[in-house]
């Protein structure tokens, strides 16, 4: 595969599962015919890893859980004001850690 047509600006993103999810797909795909970009994906996933062991751990402010309900519920009923900071927003910031990892580190 020519190097023009390589993904390399979203894998980070891709690594940090905070893509939206055309590019996701997109990235996905590409990662099944290209082993140039898997090399870069497995290199962006051991620095992924390492910054989830790099900051310290804390616990989550009591009422987290109760601002949550609130949130997700006023965004249901489209209450909630727009943040630029969401995923589709243009902003590309990611909305959360990976699923895959159950701590909250202290910098979220
Ligand atoms: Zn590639």
């Amino acid at each position: 595969m020519l190097s023009e047509n390589h993904l390399l600006e979203l894998i980070p993103g891709y690594a940090l599962d905070c893509l939206s999810e055309q590019d996701m797909l997109l990235v996905s795909e590409h990662l099944s015919q290209c082993s140039s970009c898997r090399v870069e994906l497995d290199s962006y996933l051991r620095i992924v890893n390492d910054l989830y062991l790099a900051v310290p751990e804390v616990a989550p402010p009591p009422d987290l859980n109760k601002r949550c309900l609130v949130t997700s519920r006023k965004n249901e009923l489209g209450l909630q004001r727009s943040n630029p900071f969401l995923p589709g927003s243009g902003f590309g910031v990611c909305s959360g850690p990976p699923r895959q990892f159950g701590l909250m580190p202290a910098w979220f």
